[in-house]
């Protein structure tokens, strides 16, 4: 039996990218647990890197904390490569990002404020 919404035309397996390069995934594709932990929600759909990071660690995001991508590559979502880090430590680790591309610097530090 394949699940009624594989039949929705905007339905692509439960992963969509967002304008940020961050990939989102549906919540139909996690347990009701997972849903509570990651808590940041864009409608129906979580950001990837939380959910893994909240599956590598057992437990919720803490507060204040945001997800790093060690690699800072936003798609890269394998377990390995993120951390859970203070808002003021990821101000630290992408501060050298500044030089080279300070839009992509920008937009993360904004994303860290808001998450
Ligand atoms: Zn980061």
């Amino acid at each position: 039996m394949r699940p009624n919404k594989e039949k929705h035309h905007n339905w692509k397996g439960g992963k969509l990218e967002d304008a940020k390069g961050y990939i989102l995934i549906h919540k139909s594709l996690l347990t009701q647990d997972e849903i509570n932990r990651v808590n940041l929600c864009k409608g129906h759909y979580v950001r990837e890197h939380r959910l893994e990071m909240v599956r590598k660690l057992g437990r919720p995001i803490e507060d204040g904390k945001v997800v790093h991508h060690i690699d800072k590559n936003p798609k890269n979502n394998n377990q390995d490569n993120l951390v859970e880090v203070s808002k003021y430590e990821h101000r630290v680790l992408h501060r050298n990002d500044r030089k080279h591309s300070y839009g992509i610097f920008r937009s993360v530090t904004l994303e860290a404020e808001k998450s």
